[in-house]
């Protein structure tokens, strides 16, 4: 694990690995991915590592062509009116 530094986003906090859910909305559907990011200490920001990001293209890419057999229904999504 290299080392981590402070947040390029804001400067103050301190990136640590952790294990996210992270919620991905395609359209009017969401999909939820764990996978492990750098989360800042101050301001939350996830940073995600190529192998993550490589998670949630999958992700993203199974739920746009409707591919479902990788992906386990959950809920549903509601709007308010
Ligand atoms: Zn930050």
């Amino acid at each position: 694990m290299q080392p981590k530094g402070s947040c390029p986003r804001c400067g103050i906090g301190m990136l640590a690995p952790e294990v996210v859910e992270e919620t991905l909305i395609v359209g009017p559907n969401a999909v939820q991915v764990t996978v492990e990011a750098d989360v800042c200490s101050y301001c939350g920001e996830r940073w995600f590592a190529p192998p993550a990001i490589a998670t949630i293209d999958v992700a993203i890419q199974h739920l746009r062509t409707g591919d479902l057999s990788h992906l386990n229904h959950i809920g549903e999504v509601y709007k308010a009116s």
